[in-house]
């Protein structure tokens, strides 16, 4: 049987904001995880897209001075050419005021409709604008939105409501039986706690009355759809308009703490009544702490990934996002913390030791690749690979990028040392010893492939980069399995050396 294939989604970004920090993380996760599974030969797919209706675009609208449709076009505008100026590249860009979106969820609302699980009645709560839902008062802190910091305001008015309660018991047994559903567990412990109260059902509708921008209910048409009801079932609608149905059972979705319980309570019980296979896992990250005193006049105070990209490149900021956050905690973010990455990790680590060995291997062959020789140092070296290689795949594929990231870079520590205790600088002084060097320098270029392949799903740019210097063509990094000496043939040549990661001033 072939290996399933693998589909992830970002949430879909609300157009209130233009992409920052936290929706440029996401997105590099799934990035990653795509090229990551791609090269191990697995049919891998990630979706992303615009959120577009509801309350708070219809008032950022208001207070631009143009149509809510307008707004959503330049904001989502801005998400698409955003992604695609820094390389993320997802299968299928979704847009909930897409016409294949709205019919798809007007369809379900039809469905749950007729099978009786919506129901009108009046209802009576206290609303956060800010999350467009409505709180218990036992959810508020000190009366206020735990999330805004704002008192929410009492509404009383008609809806719809779907039987979620109907479904809480399925769902809890579930995230009980399947551990795996919810990661990492402290978010599916935070989940049950949730579940073993009751859920209540969740109301779908917001009068007309009160706003317009939202799809409106197939079966009464004073009303328009519950913003999340709508953003939610993007995930599925993206597959079915990218032509790519088959994936929905497959999908992993990767979300922030802050959309958990949508995620994790009102999702699954509207699958169920949708009859819709539920999700494999939710992955849920932590938040990227800023420390505004820490950050400089070059990025100002709002980081956007266009401007990070502008002053680091963006195969810096993917690393640094990948290597600072425990995937699940949150991390902090600061330019500083960023640019000591860049020059300890990459300039110093990666970069310095590709651009010595080419430039010896330039200097002394002409670039020729010489014959390998290994002995103990080199086994032991190309033992310290195989280990980074299985470390790597073990802690990627359960999204501790940062382990990976420390994995492969132990072995690049480890290849810095080698350089340092063979000496070829010293040894290319005697002629005797130029078999010798020659040798030395084969062991690091395979060294330098075997990083290159190795990073391509976090460095994409610098991969390719390393590969056209040693001389390989761009489809090798997906070679993963290549035997160590078989890349460089007698008489190949690898090219001379261009820094991959200049270092940078620390800012004063
Ligand atoms: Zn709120």
């Amino acid at each position: 049987m072939p290996d399933e294939p693998i589909y992830f989604t970002t949430p879909i970004y609300y157009v209130n904001a233009e992409p920052h920090l936290g929706h440029t993380y996401t997105t590099v996760v799934a990035d990653t995880l795509v090229r990551f599974w791609r090269q191990r030969g697995r049919d891998a797919f990630f979706v992303t897209g615009t959120d577009e209706h509801g309350d708070k675009i219809a008032q950022a609208a208001a207070k631009a001075g143009v149509e809510p449709k307008a707004f959503a076009d330049r904001v989502s505008g801005l998400f698409r050419s955003t992604w695609e100026q820094t390389g993320l590249r997802p299968g299928w860009f979704v847009r909930t005021t897409d016409p294949a979106h709205m019919a798809f969820v007007q369809d379900v609302l039809r469905r749950i409709h007729a099978r009786g699980d919506v129901y009108f009645s009046s209802y009576r709560g206290l609303y956060c604008t800010g999350c467009e839902r409505f709180y218990q008062e036992r959810e508020l802190i000190d009366g206020v939105c735990p999330d805004h910091r704002t008192p929410p305001t009492e509404i009383a008015e008609e809806n719809y409501f779907f039987r979620m309660q109907r479904y809480q018991e399925r769902i809890l047994a579930l995230y009980e039986s399947e551990p795996e559903r919810i990661t990492p567990d402290g978010y599916r412990r935070e989940v049950l706690a949730l579940l073993r109260e009751p859920i209540g059902d969740l109301c779908i509708s917001r009068p007309k009355s009160r706003l317009e921008w939202g799809i409106e209910l197939p079966f009464d048409d004073r009303f328009v759809t519950y913003v999340w009801f709508d953003a939610l079932l993007s995930y599925v609608s993206a597959v079915e308009s990218a032509g790519r149905p088959e994936l929905w059972p497959h999908v992993r979705h990767l979300i922030g703490k802050d959309i958990l319980k949508t995620h994790a309570i009102y999702w699954p019980t509207m699958l169920l009544a949708a009859e819709l296979p539920l999700f494999r896992a939710l992955h849920v990250h932590g938040y990227w702490q800023m420390d505004q005193a820490k950050m400089s006049k070059s990025l100002g105070n709002v980081v956007r990934p266009l401007d990070v990209q502008a002053r680091f490149g963006m195969d810096a900021f993917r690393y640094f996002l990948l290597r600072e956050m425990a995937f699940g905690h949150d991390a902090e973010f600061s330019e500083a913390a960023l640019v000591t990455r860049l020059n300890a990790d990459l300039a110093n680590g990666l970069g310095n030791l590709a651009s010595r060995v080419l430039a010896m291997q330039q200097r002394y062959f002409g670039g020729t690749v010489q014959p390998l020789d290994p002995g103990p140092p080199e086994l032991a070296l190309r033992e310290a690979f195989a280990g980074a290689r299985r470390d790597f795949d073990h802690h990627v594929a359960r999204l501790a990028f940062h382990r990976g990231l420390e994995a492969v870079w132990r072995a690049l520590d480890l290849a810095n040392k080698y350089v340092t205790d063979t000496a070829p600088f010293r040894l290319a002084k005697d002629p005797a010893q130029r078999p010798r060097v020659g040798a030395i320098l084969h062991e690091l270029c395979e060294v330098l492939r075997v990083s290159g392949q190795l990073l391509a799903p976090v460095l994409p740019e610098t991969a390719a980069r390393l590969f056209a210097q040693l001389g390989l063509p761009e489809t090798d990094l997906a070679d993963l399995d290549r035997p160590w000496g078989a890349s460089f043939p007698p008489g190949h040549h690898t090219r001379p050396p261009e820094a991959l990661f200049p270092r940078v001033d620390t800012p004063a």
